[in-house]
């Protein structure tokens, strides 16, 4: 994988210390952070680094098609860093947000095309229920 200081400095974008730091960490994790949990874990190691800067660096990043913004319906939003399309499940007990790479749910619409009297611009599928950890609760 491609460095992102390579990737920036490619489309001749600026390369900062926080923009690198954000998108690792989003690299680094597969939780779908939103950007205050971002900023809660960046904070130590980069003391300077404001909340708003935080959100503008992720919405650089979501321009970029480098990031993805999630909306589950917790009126704030998660970012991703796999961009790829895939489906998330959400457990509606603890909150966790989990990947689901599953080929049958590959382009689910255009499947399904013949059947739809709807022409699709935007596939995004979220599953809610219980996770593995909770359901042994
Ligand atoms: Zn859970
Ligand atoms: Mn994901």
């Amino acid at each position: 994988m491609k460095e992102i200081a390579q990737i920036l400095r490619e489309k001749g974008l600026k390369v900062t210390p926080q923009r690198i730091a954000v998108y690792n960490m989003l690299c680094n994790t597969k939780e779908h952070p939103d950007a205050e949990t971002i900023y809660k874990t960046l904070e130590p190691t980069n003391p300077t680094m404001s909340l708003a800067t935080v959100y503008k660096t992720l919405d650089f990043f979501k321009q970029l098609g480098l990031v993805q913004e999630l909306n589950v319906g917790e009126g704030r939003s998660r970012y991703d860093a796999d961009v790829d399309w895939h489906p998330h499940t959400v457990c509606t007990c603890c909150g966790q947000v989990g990947d689901l790479h599953l080929e049958a749910l590959k382009n689910v619409s255009q499947k399904l095309a013949p059947e739809l009297d709807f022409e699709v611009e935007m596939e995004q599928l979220i599953l809610y229920g219980k996770c593995s950890e909770c359901r042994k609760k």
